[in-house]
């Protein structure tokens, strides 16, 4: 008999093209609970449909950007989106509390077609756009 690690798997990782700026976005699928969640790396899109009381329930964020930071120490970079638009403050003030123990931080949100990456490198803030 075989055992293949779909058996196993707690939740179901897959790509799917985020509704607002079209890159790639990540699809998670937890089957013990039934929710889909969806995150985009680029502009920070995420949606989390699930079941509550019977009912579907979406939540939805959308504008409000998303991180990449890596530690020292740590061999991956840990991404995220904002869920309010006070976050992207806090997570300036984070950075630049957290000093020398961060290699590599930086946020992005989509606007005006574009994906607007600002890295913080020592306190100081630099910003990119990239053309979709
Ligand atoms: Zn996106």
């Amino acid at each position: 008999m075989t055992t293949t690690n779909e058996d196993k798997d707690f939740s179901h990782i897959d790509y799917t093209e985020c509704p607002i700026c079209g890159n790639e976005a990540i699809s998670e699928i937890v089957h013990e609970t039934h929710e889909e969640n969806i995150q985009c790396h680029s502009c920070g899109y995420a949606r989390r449909l699930s079941i509550i009381d019977g009912k579907l329930d979406m939540q939805e964020y959308v504008n409000f950007g998303c991180y990449k930071v890596q530690m020292k120490g740590s061999p991956t970079l840990e991404c995220g989106s904002f869920t309010s638009p006070e976050a992207e403050q806090a997570f300036v003030e984070l950075i630049n509390n957290l000093g020398d123990k961060v290699v590599h931080a930086e946020y992005s949100r989509y606007i005006n077609e574009m994906i607007e990456t600002t890295t913080v490198v020592d306190g100081e803030i630099h910003k990119i756009q990239i053309d979709e």
